[in-house]
């Protein structure tokens, strides 16, 4: 498989460029020259297949014979090793549980994938290679989790101080070692700008090896296919294909669910739901893209106006908006509306959202009711306890902790403040 960059000025690529480089030179992002289709008989069967062979058999195609196969299905194994069930709520509404992965949220596949692959290319190269990342919260945990300790990899993350939550922050800023932590005063979009202008400066790409492992790394947006996949095998009625809701923040994941489906997975209408940063439904209305500035919500992952992957979703549909609109419908939830459905669903199904989630069921809700006869599930992105307290206030209980979240609730806070300026982060990659 070959990738080209969206900006459509730079060579193509195969996987290993791709996932090296993480952003094309002329900044654009690497987007597969074709998209493979599914062997129809895999999808019928698909219940018959371990979810290991699942992600093997959907990623192989992207991979080629970049990755030999053992090391790649050994790669596929451990990046999902753990549950993906798909819980039914109610009669029409089922929650596919993404959170049963180490940090407790959907990232970690792509990141585990990500970390596996670049490990495993960077055992072939000297030089050390920098990952640089951007995170609202959950990116920046996964990553972290995902790269401790790998070999040749050193890590810097960048989170907006205060704007992420007390068990993200732990999980953020505790492991150490390879994992650098950079505490912005700014919001998530000062974040991700200074990590572009990082990787737009070529004076500091010549002295030092930048990679991405945002959702723009092929790497990590293309292993979250597989949780639509795994979804399609739980699902009971396969002649009515399910509605998916999908929290979207940089639309990373929609993407992938997406270009699953253009690969033959049956879906039969996909939901970005929004937050009160509604960039995407506003363009659903009025054909304008227009990102104002990013507002702070209590599902924090999702805090973002420019999304990056927006020109994977034109591209998904060939630039044609009737085709998206076709295919994809938008809603917008603010921070009351979210807490209220949180509760309700907690009280008339005895099913705890988390702020992520309940933004989804409720763009979901919406759009069965309006389309009698159809079922779908939501991505239930993170578990509730990540999110403590927001949810704790709001269902008036406390959530139990697992261990491991406690444990790491003790560990001490290893970050650096920094300004929102290029300069303030050049000057830290340089002395790494
Ligand atoms: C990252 C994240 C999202 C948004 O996903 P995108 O791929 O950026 O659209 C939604 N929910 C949670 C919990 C997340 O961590």
């Amino acid at each position: 498989m070959k990738y080209y960059s969206l900006n459509k000025n730079s060579p193509i690529v195969d996987f290993k460029d791709a996932v090296i480089k993480g952003q094309a030179p002329d900044k654009g992002l690497y987007y597969p020259e074709h998209i493979p289709k599914i062997d129809p008989g895999f999808i019928k069967n698909i219940e018959a297949f371990s979810n290991a062979e699942i992600a093997y058999r959907v990623i192989q195609p992207y991979i080629g014979n970049n990755i030999p196969d053992a090391e790649l299905q050994k790669i596929c194994g451990e990046t999902v090793n753990f549950d993906i069930p798909l819980v039914p709520i109610n009669e029409t509404i089922s929650s596919l549980e993404l959170f049963h992965g180490p940090t407790l949220a959907f990232k970690d596949v792509g990141a585990r994938f990500m970390s596996r692959c670049l490990g495993y290319f960077s055992k072939e190269r000297s030089e050390k290679v920098i990952v640089l990342v951007a995170t609202s919260g959950d990116t920046g945990s996964a990553v972290a989790h995902g790269f401790y300790n790998v070999e040749g990899v050193e890590v810097v993350i960048l989170y907006p101080s205060g704007k992420v939550s007390a068990v993200q922050e732990k999980q953020l800023t505790t492991p150490g070692k390879n994992i650098h932590t950079l505490e912005v005063k700014g919001n998530f979009d000062d974040c991700q700008r200074m990590v572009k202008q990082a990787f737009a400066d070529v004076e500091l790409n010549n002295k030092i090896f930048l990679t991405s492992a945002n959702s723009i790394n092929v790497a990590r947006w293309l292993p979250q296919q597989f949780y639509y996949f795994f979804a399609w095998k739980q699902w009971v009625d396969k002649d009515n294909p399910p509605v998916v809701s999908v929290p979207c923040g940089n639309l990373g994941n929609i993407c992938a669910g997406i270009l699953a489906n253009r690969s033959g997975l049956p879906v039969s209408h996909f939901i970005a739901a929004c937050n009160a940063n509604d960039t995407v439904p506003r363009y659903f209305d009025s054909g304008k893209y227009q990102p104002e500035k990013a507002v702070q919500t209590i599902s924090n992952a999702m805090d973002v106006s420019d999304p990056s992957n927006f020109v994977r979703m034109r591209e998904l549909f060939r630039n044609s908006e009737e085709e998206m609109k076709k295919m994809i419908s938008t809603c917008s939830l603010d921070d009351d509306s979210t807490r209220a459905k949180l509760k309700m669903v907690n009280e008339r199904f005895g099913y705890l959202c988390d702020p992520h989630g309940a933004v989804a069921y409720d763009a979901l809700e919406k759009y069965l009711n309006e389309h009698p006869g159809s079922k779908g599930y939501f991505l239930e992105t993170a578990h509730p306890v990540k999110f403590f307290d927001v949810v704790e206030p709001v269902i008036g209980i406390s959530i139990p902790i697992p261990p491991s979240v406690h444990s790491q609730m003790q560990k001490e806070k290893l970050s650096t403040l920094i300004e929102t300026n290029d300069n303030a982060l050049k000057k830290f990659l340089l002395g790494l």
